[in-house]
């Protein structure tokens, strides 16, 4: 009954008093409705990889193909089964989160070794095709998940190489601002529309829905972030500007710095 407020009320009834319970059901119905989009979207996201992988499977088998085309469709094969592995993973990462309302461990999280991490990875992604920089002007660490952390800062950072075209800026900052620490991720990219912001962290809402697939995307890593940030007792400010780029700052309270 937390989530769903039950009301009571006391009426005089003759020489006795009438209980009444009453309940706002459409916050139910809403969540239900939600959990029903939600099972609606795994399976149509299950189904799209699966129908492709099916479609090859039988062309392999059926038709008589040349090493080099049956290696081709191989190939193809694997990309569907990554796309349906990371959309599982991510499924399985989220169910956690959601699952487990405990703050996460205070552990001391390295910061110069996060930071060196991310940028390894934004340079396999990005293979050259961005300017890359990351600007640490803090040398404070945090305290939290080490895990949790660096997969909400992973997102941010893949999301700002997937999304802007080569040749395009990624800038990561680690920075002490007043009492609190950020961390932020900036691009050149295409930016996003006011109206779309503040549903970026709903789970498999997109604003570009083939350069999402194109690149990968599972349409639940800004779900991810808004969890993990909000375990962290932080908060996530997103700036967007079309056709100029996006900032994502992920922003620590001051009792997160590690001492
Ligand atoms: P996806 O796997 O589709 O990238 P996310 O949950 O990570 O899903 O992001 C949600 C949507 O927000 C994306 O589909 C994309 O439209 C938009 N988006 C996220 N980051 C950026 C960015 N840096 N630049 C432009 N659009 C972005």
């Amino acid at each position: 009954f937390e989530q769903f407020s039950l009301e009571v009320q006391i009426f005089p009834y003759g020489d006795k008093q009438k209980l009444v319970l009453s309940q706002d059901i459409s916050q139910i119905e809403k969540t239900d409705a939600m959990r029903r989009d939600f099972v609606a979207n795994v399976s149509h996201e299950l189904k799209t990889p699966l129908t492709v992988l099916a479609g090859f499977l039988e062309t392999v088998s059926e038709l008589d193909l040349n090493e080099e085309e049956r290696d081709r469709y191989l190939e193809m094969m694997s990309v569907q089964t990554g796309r349906m592995k990371t959309l599982v993973e991510d499924l399985l990462t989220l169910a956690k989160l959601e699952g487990n309302p405990e703050p996460p461990i205070s552990q001391v999280v390295n910061m110069p070794n996060m930071l060196a991490r991310l940028k390894l990875d934004a340079e396999g992604l990005s293979q050259g095709k961005h300017q890359i920089s990351f600007d640490q002007s803090s040398d404070k660490n945090i305290l939290g998940d080490d895990l949790e952390l660096y997969s909400a800062f992973g997102n941010l950072v893949s999301n700002a190489v997937r999304y802007t075209p080569e040749g395009g800026k990624v800038c990561v900052t680690w920075a002490q601002i007043g009492e609190e620490i950020e961390l932020c991720v900036s691009d050149t990219g295409p930016g996003i529309a006011a109206e779309h912001i503040p549903r970026l962290t709903e789970r498999f809402y997109r604003v570009d829905r083939s350069r999402s697939r194109e690149t990968g995307g599972t349409g639940l890593g800004m779900a991810i972030v808004k969890h993990v940030i909000n375990r962290h007792h932080g908060e996530l400010k997103i700036e967007s500007t079309v056709g100029v780029g996006s900032r994502f700052c992920l922003v620590f309270p001051k009792q997160r710095i590690a001492p």
